[in-house]
């Protein structure tokens, strides 16, 4: 464990506000929330707790901006230069951004830099290029009146209108973008909840926004608890569509509380995604791959490949390897040069944590390396290899969202779809192997929203990203979000040839 002291002063943000229709405002009953540094374990900031109330003036000042003529008449081009405008914005504060983001989240600046700050630039550039880019069909009908008439049709995309946007703590300034960035391109104004352990970058991000001209109403921010601010906006019936990322559980419930209102909802939620070594990898790519697969953000990545699945042939050379790159790891405070790997984000996350692992090595789980905290203070764990651990237990079943993997042997190539698959999950999985032949041939064997071939955890705003099973609905990025943040309408016509 690196040892280091937060050198680098906290950059500004609106500390106890809200962004409701362009304003800086208090909650309406004035309680806060204290914001803890998760590397220190210290009280540094509060934001504000919103309440109800906040959130219908929220989502009616989002409601008014949407129904203006100026933002139904602002030309798409226009919405796009809005987000370049954003981009280039978050450009010119990029380490001040990234700073905020390792004070809030705890993360390694270079990381909170190079990862959630270069993120957020590319997913505005890329949303930018969309808003001019939402075309319908004209369609030739075969109707069954025959009337003489000639039928014709034709499609438009309709921006859904109020968007509710709830994230959670791992990405916070990334995942903010995630949600206004497609919201705006299509059309849609937006509520944003972000999570209440890390609402720093969202709040400087909404001082960017005003800044980039964006009309009052169209992107608000409301700080707060799930319950009530993201429940409040689940329920809003202004709210015509929910786009949220988090846990399982969560999502499940905004999917019930929704259907009621019958609100389009997309939901990213949790995984217990399977990293492939195949015998024939290349080991020099695949062992320090499939470390950071898991360790990377400290596994708290909802794409983690969490269980690592290795041809038993290879099995101790993997497994072996993995630990090795883990005890190699410096972990430490964000700022220290050269950590890669930060805390967890709170005690509540280190219990969960080092509980399931103490009770699986209670049950015969076999710990090669890790296996505990990192310091005494601050939410640190070690990075934790996990080995003999039935397929049943609560290590192989549940989401850790921490550094520990569970390693399994495959005894042969016809077991990977049964093994890769036995998860009620289905969000990501890496194959890493040098036979290219089987690689795409068992990708199509797994159930999940992307598979990696030699790789594992690349994102990109131009490839459609979501979960199969309990991972989610729907799709985010590339050509999907169009769907996500707007309504196909059809306008069919009767041409009468005989009044030409
Ligand atoms: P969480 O579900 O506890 O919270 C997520 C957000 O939902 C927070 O803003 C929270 O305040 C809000 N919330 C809580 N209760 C609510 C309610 N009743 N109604 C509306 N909103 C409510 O998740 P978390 O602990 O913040 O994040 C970790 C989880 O997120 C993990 O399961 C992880 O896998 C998942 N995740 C998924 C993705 C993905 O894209 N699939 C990405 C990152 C994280």
């Amino acid at each position: 464990m690196t040892q280091s002291k937060h050198e680098f002063p906290i950059p500004s943000f609106p500390a106890g506000k809200l962004l409701i229709d362009g304003q800086w405002r208090d909650a309406q009953d004035n309680q806060t929330i204290d914001v803890v540094n998760p590397a220190t374990e210290q009280v540094y900031a509060q934001i504000a707790a919103g309440t109800k109330q906040d959130v219908d003036l929220a989502v009616q000042a989002a409601q008014t901006c949407f129904e203006s003529k100026a933002w139904q008449r602002m030309r798409p081009l226009d919405r796009g230069r809005l987000l370049e405008r954003l981009a280039l914005l978050v450009e010119e504060h990029a380490d001040e951004l990234a700073t905020l983001e390792a004070w809030d989240n705890g993360k390694p600046f270079a990381v909170a830099r190079h990862v959630d700050v270069q993120f957020t630039m590319d997913a505005l550039r890329y949303h930018a290029g969309w808003a001019s880019k939402m075309t319908g069909e004209y369609i030739t009908l075969s109707p069954f009146a025959n009337d003489g008439g000639i039928y014709r049709a034709y499609t438009e995309r309709r921006p859904v209108g109020v968007v509710a946007g709830i994230t959670p703590w791992n990405f916070p300034l990334g995942q903010a973008v995630q949600k206004i960035a497609p919201a705006i391109a299509f059309g849609c104004t937006i509520v944003l909840k972000p999570s209440e352990e890390t609402s720093m970058t969202a709040l400087r991000l909404g001082e960017l926004i005003c800044e980039a001209g964006f009309p009052d109403g169209a992107v608000n921010i409301v700080t707060g608890y799930g319950d009530p601010v993201g429940s409040s906006l689940v329920d809003h019936p202004m709210v015509r569509k929910i786009t949220f990322t988090g846990s399982t559980a969560t999502g499940q419930r905004i999917l019930a509380a929704a259907s009621g209102q019958m609100k389009r909802v997309t939901l990213e939620l949790g995984g217990k995604s399977p990293t492939v070594v195949l015998a024939d990898a290349d080991m020099e790519q695949a062992i320090p791959g499939a470390a950071m697969a898991i360790f990377a953000n400290t596994g708290q990545l909802c794409t983690a490949g969490s269980r690592l699945i290795v041809e038993e042939s290879v099995f101790d050379e993997v497994t072996t390897g993995v630990a090795e790159f883990a005890n190699n790891l410096s972990i430490g405070h964000a700022f220290t040069p050269d950590v890669m790997l930060g805390p967890l984000i709170s005690q509540r996350q280190l219990d969960k944590v080092s509980g399931m692992v103490s009770a699986g090595v209670d049950a015969g789980a076999q710990v090669l390396c890790g296996g505990g905290r990192a310091a005494n203070s601050g939410y640190f764990y070690q990075p934790t290899v996990v080995t003999n651990v039935a397929p049943e237990a609560q290590l192989n079943r549940e989401e850790i969202f921490g550094p520990v993997v569970i390693a399994s042997k495959l005894k042969a190539l016809d077991q990977l779809k049964a093994a890769a698959n036995d998860t009620e999950y289905g969000l990501g999985a890496s194959i890493w192997t040098s036979n290219i032949n089987k690689a795409h041939l068992l990708a199509d064997q797994i159930d999940a929203g992307t598979v990696w071939i030699n790789t594992h955890n690349i994102l990109d705003t131009a490839m459609p990203f979501g979960g199969m099973k309990m991972s989610g609905l729907g799709r985010e990025f590339g050509s999907e979000a169009i769907n996500a943040f707007t309504e196909p309408k059809a306008v069919c016509m009767r041409l009468d040839p005989n009044k030409i």
